[in-house]
């Protein structure tokens, strides 16, 4: 296992690795570098101890012999700041060179994974998503129980329709989060559109294995889902988290080793869509000045592309929409990705209290995102902060002003 990882560093992977001049330009933008200012989690300073693992001063067969001898501590020393990143892909979108750095993440981690040096805790995380199928732990047949709690009916469970509702792990099992959950399932109902959950036929999407390195991990969560979705004839998937809609929609069919038969959409696309075409209709809805501000997932925003969606639904409830600094692609992480959470949680938390504080100086009484962990990182840097601002994801905005919920 550990010599095939050396198929895995490309010539590309060693031209992006060799053209990071160390300029350190992306770590200005870097919310991790902004708390820790550490050298070795400025996106450049990574790059280094990359270096150093592929090539260690000699040639790779010869650091691959002493990484398996245990003798690398210089880079052993390093790998607590692999993890220390939120794969926020702001490096990426700032590097003048263009250098996919976050692809270059993803092959660290991996390497380290297959080396068996990633952090115990993340170990743990690993060994109970592949033996639960989810990021919690629990057994998986409590994956739709919200239905019951939340007292939701015509609510289908693994039945053929049109649409499949990915729910993931954070909404299937958080209850902050289960509320997102909740709103999506009345506002698919509303819409009258055929949609069913997969309840315990859901597994985790695989996101978190990536971000661990368990490639194998994940290959296994997106065949079983894959089987699943398409088992009931599916035409689209939808999730209300973004991690989930970009590891479905991108990751699966290079893991699968096949095309999807089925599209992908973030929810805020899908409600964007049913608005505009009038599936859903705004008819006497009135528009209420309560001033909304709207933080961008980075998943949504960054890396997929999702930008004006969310926008247009938060402005067909309310006039007072005020945008956040540092938003849109180049949006500023609020903490709650790349398992930080897990790898260093007062890290996660202090980068949510710069973001809350960018909410809380624009005087607003909701803060948005569109993601089940934005959600709860912004909730948890409210309370660090002290902020009056009230956290809901859109899709919870948008059901309460339509008298859903
Ligand atoms: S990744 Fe790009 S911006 Fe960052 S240090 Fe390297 S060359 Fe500079
Ligand atoms: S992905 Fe985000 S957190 Fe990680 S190094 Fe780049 S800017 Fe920093």
């Amino acid at each position: 296992m550990k010599l095939e990882m050396l198929k895995e560093v490309s010539p590309f992977t060693m031209l992006q690795l060799e053209t990071c001049v160390r300029c350190a330009h992306c770590a200005e933008y870097c919310p991790v570098y902004d708390v820790l200012k550490k050298p070795q989690t400025m996106p450049g300073g990574r790059v280094s101890v990359m270096l150093k693992m592929i090539k260690g001063g000699a040639s790779s067969w010869f650091t691959f012999y002493r990484l398996r001898a245990g003798k690398l501590n210089e880079i052993e020393n390093h790998i607590k700041s692999v993890y220390e990143c939120a794969l926020c892909g702001r490096c990426m979108a700032v590097c003048p060179f263009g250098i996919q750095t976050d692809k270059l993440w993803e092959l660290f981690r991996k390497i380290v994974y297959n080396f068996n040096k990633h952090p115990p805790v993340l170990k743990e995380v690993d060994k109970f998503i592949l033996s639960t199928y989810n990021a919690y732990g629990v057994g998986n047949d409590a994956r739709a129980m919200w239905v019951d709690y939340l007292g939701l009916d015509n609510v289908k469970i693994n039945e053929p329709s049109d649409i499949v509702y990915f729910v993931g792990c954070t909404s299937s099992f958080k209850a902050v989060a289960q509320d997102i959950a909740y709103a999506t399932s009345l506002t698919l109902n509303h819409a009258g559109v055929s949609w069913t959950l997969l309840g315990e036929d859901e597994w985790c999407c695989g996101a978190p294995l990536l971000m661990i390195g368990d490639e194998e991990g994940a290959k296994k969560m997106a065949e079983h889902n894959v089987r699943a979705i398409e088992n009931l004839g599916a035409r689209l998937v939808v999730s209300a988290c973004p991690g989930c809609a970009r590891v479905i929609k991108q990751k699966y069919p290079s893991l699968i080793g096949r095309a999807l038969r089925f599209n992908v959409m973030h929810l805020m696309e899908l409600l964007d869509l049913y608005i505009r075409k009038e599936r859903i209709s705004l008819k006497g809805i009135e528009r209420d000045s309560t001033l909304v501000t709207y933080h961008d997932p980075c998943e949504l925003a960054r890396l997929s592309g999702v930008i004006d969606e969310p926008r247009r639904v938060i402005n067909t409830v309310t006039t007072s929409f005020k945008e956040m600094p540092e938003n849109r692609r180049d949006v500023r992480c609020c903490g709650g990705g790349g398992i930080l959470q897990a790898v260093n949680d007062e890290l996660r938390l202090n980068i949510a209290e710069k973001r809350v504080k960018q909410a809380k100086a624009l005087e607003a009484e909701i803060l948005t995102s569109a993601c089940p962990a934005c959600k709860i990182t912004l909730m948890d840097g409210t309370k660090k902060v002290g902020a009056k601002i009230q956290v809901l994801d859109v899709v919870e905005l948008f059901a309460r002003r339509l008298g859903l919920m």
